[in-house]
């Protein structure tokens, strides 16, 4: 067995170059004692090497102790140790370990390396909070802070399968501001922004009373996703809503109305049909022409719309149209 490691006319000793090591390192026996390790290590605990030699791993960390039980059980069934994190104090460590056999192939000792990974684990931290924050704007309309298109897409298709699934309704209403071309003609596009923000801030308290979500469709369109409900729960939330937006009393002077109104279209599957294919898009489609109805019918108002399921034309095109 070599001692020392040449280079050129100089003679390093093994313990130089452990001790030199830019790791962590210690070898520990089977009674968990530190058997050697190099300052690197020591430091870690605030103490010299000197101090830790003979002494157990337990006594400064129960933890790590009850680790290196762990990992000779392992190894003594012939598995390998897997590298893990570990935390002391408020740093933390990359632990590798390795097992040193005696001849009969019995492991006497393991050779554990620590590299402090702290600095690396905060900026995966900064990184992660970085990453829901960009989520949560991708998410998210800026004008309005209601969902966005997106999520509504997701919403929509994800209260179908849940509701095809389970057998229950699912419903949906979609809504469009009432002569807004007009009133940003008349009150400008900076007044016609803080009046979506005022309508989505109804919609959103109307939605949370009733435990459903609203976003914002496009433009001055908006849509309430109404999982588990028929659409008779979609009507009635729509004309909670047509009452909100008139309750707000936003001065229109180009409007019959003399107020800022919405119409509102809502549709569900009370029942579901037998073909499954494209169910949000058809509550959508009903949604939609509900929406068209209720601006034919003088806006400011509520139409209901039956899915189209195919199954019969009275059932495709049964509508309802509610005065407020
Ligand atoms: P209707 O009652 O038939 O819905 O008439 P309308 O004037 O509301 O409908 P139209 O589709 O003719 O016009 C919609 C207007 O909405 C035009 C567009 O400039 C305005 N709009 C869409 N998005 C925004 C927005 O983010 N801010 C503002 N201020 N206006 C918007
Ligand atoms: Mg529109
Ligand atoms: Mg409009």
């Amino acid at each position: 067995m070599f001692q020392h490691i040449t280079i050129g006319d100089a003679a390093i000793p093994l313990a130089r170059l452990f001790a030199a090591m830019p790791v962590a390192m210690a070898l520990i026996d089977r009674e968990g004692r530190h058997v050697a390790l190099n300052q690197a290590l020591a430091s870690i605990s605030g103490l010299k090497a000197e101090q830790l030699i003979g002494r157990r791993v337990a006594e400064l960390s129960p933890e790590s102790g009850e680790n290196i039980q762990n990992d000779f059980r392992r190894i003594d069934a012939g598995l390998d140790v897997p590298d893990h994190e570990i935390t002391i104090e408020d740093r933390v460590f990359y632990v590798s370990v390795k097992p040193l056999f005696d001849g009969d192939g019995q492991a006497i000792a393991i050779m554990v390396a620590l590299t402090d990974i702290t600095r690396h684990k905060e900026t995966e931290g900064q990184l992660a909070k970085a990453n829901a924050r960009l989520e949560a704007m991708a998410a998210m309309d800026y004008l309005t802070r209601l969902g966005n298109r997106r999520v509504f897409d997701e919403a929509l298709a994800a209260a179908v399968r849940q509701g095809r699934e389970s057998s229950k309704p699912a419903s949906l209403i979609l809504f469009d501001v009432d002569h807004f071309k007009r009133f940003n003609d008349a009150y400008g596009h900076i007044a016609g922004d803080g009046c979506l923000r005022r309508i989505a801030e109804a919609t959103r308290e109307v939605g949370c009373r009733q435990g459903v979500e609203a976003y914002r469709y496009g433009g001055e369109e908006f849509a309430v996703v109404l999982p588990g409900r028929s659409s008779r729960d979609a009507a009635a939330l729509a004309q909670n809503l047509c009452d909100a937006v008139w309750d707000l009393g936003i001065p229109h002077e180009a409007s019959p109305f003399c107020r800022v109104t919405v119409s509102l279209g809502a549709s569900g599957y009370d029942r579901w049909p037998d073909e499954r294919r494209d169910l949000d898009a058809r509550l959508l489609r009903a949604a939609d022409k509900a929406l068209y109805l209720a601006k034919a019918s003088g806006r400011n108002t509520v139409a209901v719309a039956a899915v189209e399921t195919g199954a019969g034309a009275a059932e495709g095109s049964s509508v309802l149209v509610t005065q407020p």
